[in-house]
Protein backbone atom coordinates (compact mmCIF):
# COMPACT_ATOMS: atom_id res chain seq x y z
CA UNK A 1 0.00 0.00 0.00
CA UNK A 2 1.33 2.95 -0.97
CA UNK A 3 1.63 5.97 1.75
CA UNK A 4 -0.73 8.64 0.85
CA UNK A 5 0.44 11.95 1.22
CA UNK A 6 -2.29 14.08 0.00
CA UNK A 7 -6.22 14.39 -0.04
CA UNK A 8 -8.07 15.96 -3.28
CA UNK A 9 -8.53 19.21 -2.54
CA UNK A 10 -12.11 19.58 -3.72
CA UNK A 11 -13.70 15.91 -1.83
CA UNK A 12 -11.01 15.93 0.82
CA UNK A 13 -10.43 12.04 0.31
CA UNK A 14 -7.26 10.81 0.34
CA UNK A 15 -5.40 10.37 -3.06
CA UNK A 16 -4.45 6.65 -3.92
CA UNK A 17 -3.01 4.64 -6.55
CA UNK A 18 -6.72 3.52 -6.98
CA UNK A 19 -7.97 7.11 -7.40
CA UNK A 20 -5.46 9.36 -8.58
CA UNK A 21 -5.96 11.84 -11.88
CA UNK A 22 -3.34 13.44 -13.76
CA UNK A 23 -3.97 16.85 -13.49
CA UNK A 24 -1.99 19.21 -15.80
CA UNK A 25 -1.80 22.18 -14.38
CA UNK A 26 -1.34 24.33 -17.36
CA UNK A 27 -3.40 22.83 -20.19
CA UNK A 28 -1.67 20.43 -22.45
CA UNK A 29 -3.96 21.65 -25.30
CA UNK A 30 -2.07 25.02 -24.88
CA UNK A 31 1.43 23.21 -24.70
CA UNK A 32 1.31 23.24 -20.80
CA UNK A 33 4.46 21.20 -19.39
CA UNK A 34 3.66 21.30 -15.80
CA UNK A 35 2.02 18.35 -14.32
CA UNK A 36 0.53 17.04 -11.11
CA UNK A 37 -0.97 13.36 -9.18
CA UNK A 38 -1.34 14.61 -6.07
CA UNK A 39 -4.09 17.30 -6.52
CA UNK A 40 -7.53 16.29 -6.99
CA UNK A 41 -8.95 12.93 -6.90
CA UNK A 42 -10.57 10.68 -10.27
CA UNK A 43 -13.66 11.33 -9.51
CA UNK A 44 -13.76 14.91 -9.01
CA UNK A 45 -11.66 15.50 -12.21
CA UNK A 46 -14.66 13.89 -13.71
CA UNK A 47 -17.12 15.65 -12.35
CA UNK A 48 -15.68 19.17 -12.78
CA UNK A 49 -16.08 18.12 -16.55
CA UNK A 50 -13.61 19.51 -19.63
CA UNK A 51 -15.91 22.38 -20.77
CA UNK A 52 -14.04 25.23 -19.90
CA UNK A 53 -10.79 23.76 -20.14
CA UNK A 54 -11.78 22.90 -23.76
CA UNK A 55 -13.12 26.80 -23.66
CA UNK A 56 -9.85 27.84 -23.21
CA UNK A 57 -8.15 25.72 -25.31
CA UNK A 58 -9.83 27.13 -28.34
CA UNK A 59 -9.72 30.43 -27.36
CA UNK A 60 -6.12 30.30 -27.54
CA UNK A 61 -5.62 27.63 -30.62
CA UNK A 62 -4.78 30.27 -33.21
CA UNK A 63 -1.53 31.14 -30.90
CA UNK A 64 -1.48 27.17 -30.38
CA UNK A 65 -1.55 26.47 -33.72
CA UNK A 66 0.06 29.48 -35.78
CA UNK A 67 3.46 28.85 -33.27
CA UNK A 68 3.08 24.98 -33.58
CA UNK A 69 3.09 24.52 -30.11
CA UNK A 70 4.30 20.92 -28.65
CA UNK A 71 1.99 19.27 -26.27
CA UNK A 72 2.33 16.07 -24.63
CA UNK A 73 -0.61 14.12 -26.85
CA UNK A 74 -1.51 14.96 -29.89
CA UNK A 75 -4.93 14.89 -30.57
CA UNK A 76 -5.33 17.83 -32.67
CA UNK A 77 -8.53 18.51 -34.78
CA UNK A 78 -8.04 20.63 -38.32
CA UNK A 79 -8.59 24.03 -36.96
CA UNK A 80 -11.11 25.75 -39.47
CA UNK A 81 -10.85 29.91 -39.67
CA UNK A 82 -11.99 32.29 -41.94
CA UNK A 83 -10.66 34.52 -44.08
CA UNK A 84 -10.81 38.21 -44.44
CA UNK A 85 -13.15 37.20 -48.04
CA UNK A 86 -15.26 35.13 -45.09
CA UNK A 87 -14.03 31.70 -46.82
CA UNK A 88 -13.58 28.57 -44.12
CA UNK A 89 -9.89 27.96 -44.11
CA UNK A 90 -8.87 24.70 -42.88
CA UNK A 91 -5.35 24.92 -40.56
CA UNK A 92 -3.33 21.58 -41.47
CA UNK A 93 0.24 20.83 -40.27
CA UNK A 94 0.36 23.32 -37.31
CA UNK A 95 -0.43 26.29 -39.01
CA UNK A 96 2.04 25.38 -42.29
CA UNK A 97 -0.83 24.59 -44.87
CA UNK A 98 -4.01 26.25 -45.46
CA UNK A 99 -6.49 24.92 -47.34
CA UNK A 100 -10.33 25.85 -48.74
CA UNK A 101 -12.66 24.47 -46.92
CA UNK A 102 -15.00 23.88 -50.04
CA UNK A 103 -15.11 25.71 -53.14
CA UNK A 104 -17.21 29.22 -53.00
CA UNK A 105 -18.83 30.08 -56.31
CA UNK A 106 -20.93 33.23 -56.39
CA UNK A 107 -22.58 34.64 -59.44
CA UNK A 108 -23.78 38.03 -60.18
CA UNK A 109 -25.66 39.48 -63.33
CA UNK A 110 -24.52 43.43 -64.19
CA UNK A 111 -26.50 44.87 -67.28
CA UNK A 112 -27.29 41.58 -69.06
CA UNK A 113 -23.31 40.79 -68.40
CA UNK A 114 -22.88 37.64 -66.13
CA UNK A 115 -20.08 37.78 -63.95
CA UNK A 116 -18.42 35.12 -61.79
CA UNK A 117 -16.81 34.74 -58.75
CA UNK A 118 -14.86 31.84 -58.03
CA UNK A 119 -12.70 30.64 -55.33
CA UNK A 120 -11.67 26.90 -55.66
CA UNK A 121 -8.90 24.61 -53.90
CA UNK A 122 -7.82 23.38 -57.83
CA UNK A 123 -8.39 23.47 -61.36
CA UNK A 124 -10.80 19.85 -61.03
CA UNK A 125 -13.20 21.87 -58.86
CA UNK A 126 -13.13 24.89 -61.42
CA UNK A 127 -14.09 22.15 -64.27
CA UNK A 128 -17.05 20.68 -62.21
CA UNK A 129 -18.50 23.75 -61.76
CA UNK A 130 -18.01 24.77 -65.22
CA UNK A 131 -19.48 21.73 -66.79
CA UNK A 132 -22.66 22.09 -64.84
CA UNK A 133 -23.11 26.04 -65.98
CA UNK A 134 -22.83 24.56 -69.37
CA UNK A 135 -25.43 21.70 -68.61
CA UNK A 136 -27.46 24.24 -67.43
CA UNK A 137 -27.31 26.45 -70.44
CA UNK A 138 -25.67 29.01 -68.19
CA UNK A 139 -22.50 29.38 -70.17
CA UNK A 140 -20.90 27.67 -73.52
CA UNK A 141 -18.53 24.95 -74.20
CA UNK A 142 -16.21 27.54 -75.77
CA UNK A 143 -16.27 30.03 -72.55
CA UNK A 144 -15.68 27.23 -70.22
CA UNK A 145 -12.84 25.70 -72.50
CA UNK A 146 -11.64 29.56 -72.84
CA UNK A 147 -11.80 29.68 -68.72
CA UNK A 148 -10.02 26.83 -68.09
CA UNK A 149 -7.16 27.40 -70.41
CA UNK A 150 -6.62 30.67 -68.98
CA UNK A 151 -6.85 30.04 -65.36
CA UNK A 152 -3.73 29.30 -63.65
CA UNK A 153 -2.88 27.96 -59.48
CA UNK A 154 -1.66 30.94 -57.43
CA UNK A 155 -0.17 30.27 -54.13
CA UNK A 156 -1.51 32.69 -51.84
CA UNK A 157 -1.80 32.73 -47.65
CA UNK A 158 -4.94 34.04 -47.57
CA UNK A 159 -4.78 36.73 -44.06
CA UNK A 160 -7.09 34.97 -41.74
CA UNK A 161 -9.47 36.61 -39.09
CA UNK A 162 -7.96 36.00 -35.54
CA UNK A 163 -10.33 35.70 -32.34
CA UNK A 164 -8.88 37.71 -30.16
CA UNK A 165 -10.41 37.33 -27.21
CA UNK A 166 -10.62 34.52 -24.16
CA UNK A 167 -14.54 33.15 -23.86
CA UNK A 168 -15.77 33.67 -20.56
CA UNK A 169 -16.65 29.72 -20.19
CA UNK A 170 -13.01 29.47 -20.05
CA UNK A 171 -12.29 31.43 -16.93
CA UNK A 172 -13.26 28.81 -14.34
CA UNK A 173 -10.49 26.85 -16.17
CA UNK A 174 -8.06 29.63 -15.73
CA UNK A 175 -9.13 30.15 -11.67
CA UNK A 176 -8.58 26.41 -11.67
CA UNK A 177 -4.64 26.54 -12.89
CA UNK A 178 -4.26 29.08 -10.12
CA UNK A 179 -5.96 27.18 -7.53
CA UNK A 180 -3.97 23.51 -8.92
CA UNK A 181 -0.42 25.64 -8.74
CA UNK A 182 -1.44 27.03 -5.15
CA UNK A 183 -1.97 23.41 -3.79
CA UNK A 184 1.10 21.84 -5.95
CA UNK A 185 3.34 24.75 -4.13
CA UNK A 186 1.84 24.39 -0.40
CA UNK A 187 -0.91 22.02 -0.05
CA UNK A 188 -2.85 24.74 2.00
CA UNK A 189 -6.41 23.44 0.60
CA UNK A 190 -8.46 25.13 3.33
CA UNK A 191 -7.21 28.78 1.56
CA UNK A 192 -9.34 27.85 -1.16
CA UNK A 193 -11.89 26.09 -0.55
CA UNK A 194 -13.81 29.05 -1.12
CA UNK A 195 -13.02 29.04 -4.54
CA UNK A 196 -14.40 25.12 -5.58
CA UNK A 197 -18.23 27.03 -6.48
CA UNK A 198 -16.19 28.98 -9.15
CA UNK A 199 -14.52 25.80 -10.76
CA UNK A 200 -17.64 23.94 -10.63
CA UNK A 201 -18.60 27.01 -12.64
CA UNK A 202 -21.75 27.79 -10.08
CA UNK A 203 -20.64 31.15 -9.23
CA UNK A 204 -19.55 33.98 -11.41
CA UNK A 205 -15.71 34.01 -12.29
CA UNK A 206 -15.49 37.94 -12.65
CA UNK A 207 -16.03 38.03 -9.03
CA UNK A 208 -12.14 37.32 -8.58
CA UNK A 209 -10.66 36.75 -11.81
CA UNK A 210 -10.02 40.34 -13.78
CA UNK A 211 -7.76 40.80 -16.96
CA UNK A 212 -4.87 43.00 -17.40
CA UNK A 213 -3.08 44.72 -19.80
CA UNK A 214 0.22 45.99 -19.10
CA UNK A 215 1.46 48.86 -20.77
CA UNK A 216 4.64 48.24 -18.45
CA UNK A 217 5.16 44.74 -17.47
CA UNK A 218 6.26 43.77 -13.65
CA UNK A 219 9.22 42.06 -15.08
CA UNK A 220 11.70 41.70 -18.25
CA UNK A 221 11.35 39.39 -20.50
CA UNK A 222 13.11 38.08 -23.33
CA UNK A 223 11.92 39.40 -27.18
CA UNK A 224 12.49 35.69 -28.51
CA UNK A 225 10.10 34.14 -25.76
CA UNK A 226 6.37 33.13 -25.58
CA UNK A 227 5.47 32.00 -21.99
CA UNK A 228 2.85 30.75 -20.03
CA UNK A 229 3.44 31.97 -16.60
CA UNK A 230 1.72 31.86 -12.53
CA UNK A 231 3.29 34.12 -10.74
CA UNK A 232 1.96 33.28 -7.01
CA UNK A 233 1.72 36.01 -4.48
CA UNK A 234 0.60 36.54 -0.95
CA UNK A 235 1.35 38.80 2.63
CA UNK A 236 -0.62 39.23 5.49
CA UNK A 237 0.23 42.81 5.04
CA UNK A 238 -2.43 43.91 2.56
CA UNK A 239 -4.17 40.62 3.38
CA UNK A 240 -4.39 39.29 -0.41
CA UNK A 241 -2.99 35.89 -1.97
CA UNK A 242 -3.46 36.37 -5.79
CA UNK A 243 -2.03 34.84 -8.56
CA UNK A 244 -0.99 36.51 -11.89
CA UNK A 245 -2.11 34.38 -14.91
CA UNK A 246 -0.25 34.64 -18.35
CA UNK A 247 -1.14 33.15 -21.57
CA UNK A 248 1.13 33.21 -24.70
CA UNK A 249 2.69 36.19 -23.67
CA UNK A 250 -0.42 38.36 -24.40
CA UNK A 251 -3.27 37.51 -22.16
CA UNK A 252 -2.91 38.07 -18.41
CA UNK A 253 -5.12 37.60 -15.71
CA UNK A 254 -5.14 38.40 -11.40
CA UNK A 255 -7.14 35.89 -9.89
CA UNK A 256 -7.54 36.84 -6.16
CA UNK A 257 -7.26 33.15 -4.61
CA UNK A 258 -7.65 34.57 -0.46
CA UNK A 259 -8.81 38.08 0.02
CA UNK A 260 -7.81 37.68 3.99
CA UNK A 261 -4.92 36.02 4.13
CA UNK A 262 -2.61 35.95 7.21
CA UNK A 263 0.11 33.29 6.35
CA UNK A 264 3.87 33.44 5.35
CA UNK A 265 4.67 35.70 2.81
CA UNK A 266 4.93 33.79 -0.58
CA UNK A 267 6.20 34.60 -3.83
CA UNK A 268 7.03 32.13 -6.44
CA UNK A 269 6.75 32.07 -9.88
CA UNK A 270 6.03 29.18 -12.89
CA UNK A 271 6.92 30.44 -16.12
CA UNK A 272 7.23 28.48 -19.68
CA UNK A 273 8.81 29.17 -22.84
CA UNK A 274 6.89 27.69 -25.37
CA UNK A 275 8.85 28.51 -28.46
CA UNK A 276 11.97 26.90 -27.08
CA UNK A 277 10.27 24.34 -24.77
CA UNK A 278 12.44 25.54 -21.53
CA UNK A 279 11.11 26.21 -17.81
CA UNK A 280 12.58 30.23 -17.93
CA UNK A 281 13.43 31.93 -14.65
CA UNK A 282 11.39 34.99 -13.71
CA UNK A 283 11.65 36.91 -10.19
CA UNK A 284 8.82 39.54 -9.75
CA UNK A 285 6.76 41.18 -6.59
CA UNK A 286 3.93 43.15 -7.64
CA UNK A 287 1.60 44.33 -4.61
CA UNK A 288 -1.98 43.25 -6.11
CA UNK A 289 -5.04 44.55 -3.67
CA UNK A 290 -8.35 45.56 -4.75
CA UNK A 291 -7.75 48.62 -4.85
CA UNK A 292 -4.68 48.23 -7.00
CA UNK A 293 -7.55 46.32 -9.26
CA UNK A 294 -9.86 49.47 -9.01
CA UNK A 295 -6.85 52.28 -9.82
CA UNK A 296 -6.33 50.22 -13.04
CA UNK A 297 -9.57 50.12 -14.09
CA UNK A 298 -9.32 54.24 -13.91
CA UNK A 299 -6.14 54.19 -16.08
CA UNK A 300 -7.63 51.70 -18.23
CA UNK A 301 -10.83 54.24 -18.78
CA UNK A 302 -8.19 56.56 -19.66
CA UNK A 303 -5.39 55.02 -21.38
CA UNK A 304 -7.47 52.49 -23.91
CA UNK A 305 -5.27 53.83 -26.74
CA UNK A 306 -1.53 53.32 -25.04
CA UNK A 307 -2.79 49.75 -23.79
CA UNK A 308 -4.42 48.66 -26.94
CA UNK A 309 -0.91 49.98 -28.96
CA UNK A 310 0.80 47.37 -26.05
CA UNK A 311 -1.45 44.71 -26.64
CA UNK A 312 -0.50 45.24 -30.72
CA UNK A 313 2.99 44.97 -29.85
CA UNK A 314 2.65 41.38 -27.71
CA UNK A 315 0.23 40.48 -30.63
CA UNK A 316 3.09 41.02 -33.22
CA UNK A 317 5.62 39.81 -31.44
CA UNK A 318 4.09 36.56 -31.50
CA UNK A 319 3.41 36.92 -35.33
CA UNK A 320 7.44 38.16 -36.16
CA UNK A 321 8.38 34.67 -34.27
CA UNK A 322 5.76 32.98 -36.11
CA UNK A 323 7.08 34.13 -39.64
CA UNK A 324 10.14 33.82 -38.70
CA UNK A 325 9.68 29.77 -38.27
CA UNK A 326 7.67 29.62 -41.02
CA UNK A 327 9.89 30.96 -42.88
CA UNK A 328 12.71 28.83 -41.40
CA UNK A 329 10.89 25.98 -42.43
CA UNK A 330 9.86 26.97 -45.92
CA UNK A 331 13.72 27.07 -46.88
CA UNK A 332 14.15 23.98 -45.06
CA UNK A 333 11.66 22.14 -46.83
CA UNK A 334 13.37 23.85 -50.44
CA UNK A 335 16.74 23.10 -49.54
CA UNK A 336 15.67 19.12 -48.74
CA UNK A 337 13.74 18.80 -51.41
CA UNK A 338 16.35 20.15 -54.28
CA UNK A 339 19.23 17.57 -52.08
CA UNK A 340 16.91 14.91 -51.94
CA UNK A 341 17.03 14.50 -55.79
CA UNK A 342 20.94 13.34 -56.11
CA UNK A 343 22.24 10.48 -53.79
CA UNK A 344 23.30 10.84 -49.92
CA UNK A 345 27.25 11.71 -49.71
CA UNK A 346 27.49 12.11 -53.86
CA UNK A 347 30.15 14.29 -54.82
CA UNK A 348 28.95 17.72 -55.38
CA UNK A 349 30.36 18.46 -59.15
CA UNK A 350 29.78 22.05 -60.29
CA UNK A 351 26.69 20.72 -62.54
CA UNK A 352 24.74 19.06 -59.83
CA UNK A 353 25.87 22.28 -57.56
CA UNK A 354 24.11 24.90 -60.23
CA UNK A 355 21.34 21.90 -60.81
CA UNK A 356 20.88 22.74 -56.34
CA UNK A 357 20.94 26.48 -56.81
CA UNK A 358 18.48 26.29 -59.82
CA UNK A 359 15.87 24.06 -57.86
CA UNK A 360 16.46 25.99 -54.15
CA UNK A 361 15.51 29.46 -56.64
CA UNK A 362 12.62 27.83 -58.20
CA UNK A 363 11.71 26.86 -54.66
CA UNK A 364 11.29 30.13 -53.53
CA UNK A 365 10.04 32.11 -56.48
CA UNK A 366 7.26 29.18 -56.82
CA UNK A 367 6.62 30.68 -53.40
CA UNK A 368 7.01 34.44 -53.82
CA UNK A 369 5.54 34.87 -57.28
CA UNK A 370 1.98 34.16 -57.62
ZN1 LIG B 1 -12.12 14.38 -4.88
Amino acid sequence: MKEVKYNCFICGKPIKSDNFSVEHIILNGIGGKLRSKNLICKQCNNELGSNSDVALSESLSFYTDMLQVKKDRDNDHNQVMIDENGHEIIVEDAGNKLKLRRPYFNKEVLGGEKRYHIVVKNKEELRKYLAGQVRAGEITQEQMDEVMSKAKMTKQRPRLNIQTCVLEEAFPSIIKSAVDYYIECFHRTEDIKHLIPYLKGEKDCKEVLNLIVFDQLPYTDNPNEITHMIHLEGTAKTGVLYALMEYYSIYTYVVFLKENYSGPYINVTYCYDVINNVEVKRDFSLSVDRKWIADYKEYFEKKQNTLFAATEKRANRIMGIWQKKEREKLLGDIVNKAFAKHPDGCLITPEIYNQLVNDIIVGLEEYFVG
